[in-house]
């Protein structure tokens, strides 16, 4: 690991400042993912902003209903707080599937939100990745793909967002708070993760110089009635293969709500809005859960190892919409 100089600003305005005054300096939020990357020497950072102690570790109720999560606030505390799992148990449930307990209990949400890709060619320096080193290539295209994208890829970069909770989140239509030397700014969580295009090295909205603050969930009565499933190769301590983050309110037989993404497809938390389509007004059935999974994965593409994930994603979601509204007769 290299050196780097190590600061504990007092509060959001103080850490910005402190970023803007250093080149090549980063936030550190609980370390899982960054520590990490020094070590491999994937990231490099002259000092580290140390963000994870500030005071914005609150979770808290908001006039119009909505939660206002801290950025500072650690993984387990967000999962296990009441009004989570009371309002919003897709969240919680996404969470808990994630890392694991030691883990869960370092990690920040901010961290969590812009943790790095799990793609193996970006954490082997000897292999081709646009996303490590732009312009180099990309092995994983021609390589062992199996964890890779199916949806939104580009031929710079087939890597996945490995976040459980991110997906929940973009399920839950939340809001990135975030500040920087211009002041402070909303970011609608769609928007805030981008796909890879020919810039896979920039991986969100945010700019290098801002902050997140908080995130906001809005008060959202379907989310009571809400559910993650996690499909990975192992029972615990694994990435996403496939996973659905969904919220569905059904009233005199028709679906009148539904908010729906799947992570471990694609390079950002990937919110359904065509299955989304097709599942509103429609009766809760086995035949119109699968037409909005088809809807959803039409543009789907393997490369390969990754192919099957294209009928997983689709079952699960079959799965999920069905455990949701207790519906029989589904795969
Ligand atoms: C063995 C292992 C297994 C894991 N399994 C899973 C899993 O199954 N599912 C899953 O979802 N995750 C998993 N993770 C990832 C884990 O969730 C992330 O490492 C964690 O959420 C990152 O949060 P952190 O606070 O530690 O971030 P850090 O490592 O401190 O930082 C990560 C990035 O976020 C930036 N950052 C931190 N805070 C802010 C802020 N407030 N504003 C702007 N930028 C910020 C940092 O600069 C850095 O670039 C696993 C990790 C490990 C090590």
């Amino acid at each position: 690991m290299r050196r780097f100089s190590y600061s504990r600003p007092v509060d959001a305005p103080a850490a910005v400042a402190l970023l803007a005054r250093h080149a090549n300096a980063k936030f550190l939020g609980g370390g899982t993912n960054l520590v990490d990357l020094m070590r491999e020497q994937i990231e490099t950072p002259a000092m580290l902003v140390d963000v994870s102690g500030m005071p914005v570790n609150q979770i808290e109720t908001l006039a119009n209903g909505g939660l206002s999560i801290g950025a500072a606030v650690r993984n387990t505390a967000l999962a296990t707080h009441p009004l989570v799992r009371q309002r919003y148990p897709v969240l919680s449930q996404a969470i808990l599937c994630g890392a694991s307990g030691q883990i869960r209990n370092m990690a920040t949400v901010g961290g969590n939100l812009m943790q790095r890709t799990r793609c193996p060619y970006f954490y082997d320096r000897s292999a081709n990745c646009n996303k490590r080193q732009p312009e180099s290539g990309c092995d994983a295209i021609d390589g062992f793909n199996r964890m890779h994208a199916i949806l939104g890829a580009s031929p710079s970069c087939i890597a996945t967002h490995p976040s459980d909770m991110c997906v929940a989140l973009s399920a839950l239509e939340a809001t990135v708070h975030v500040h920087g030397p211009l002041g402070a700014r909303a970011i609608p969580f769609d928007a805030f993760h981008r796909l890879p295009g020919s810039t896979p090295a920039v991986e969100t909205d945010l700019r290098s110089d801002e902050l997140i603050t908080s995130v906001e969930i809005p008060s959202l009565d379907v989310a009571s009635r809400s559910l993650y499933r996690k499909i990975r190769d192992r029972a615990s301590y694994a990435f996403a293969l496939v996973s659905v983050a969904a919220a569905v309110s059904v009233t005199d037989g028709a679906i009148v709500k539904a908010r729906v993404a799947l992570g471990g497809v694609a390079h950002k938390p990937w919110r359904a809005f065509e299955a989304e389509r097709v599942l509103v007004g429609a009766s809760p059935t086995a035949n119109a859960f699968r037409q909005a999974a088809e809807a959803e994965l039409t543009g789907a593409r393997g490369y390969g190892h990754n192919d099957f994930k294209i009928e997983l994603a689709k079952r699960t979601l079959v799965s999920v919409l069905s455990e949701l509204t207790g519906t029989r007769g589904a795969q």
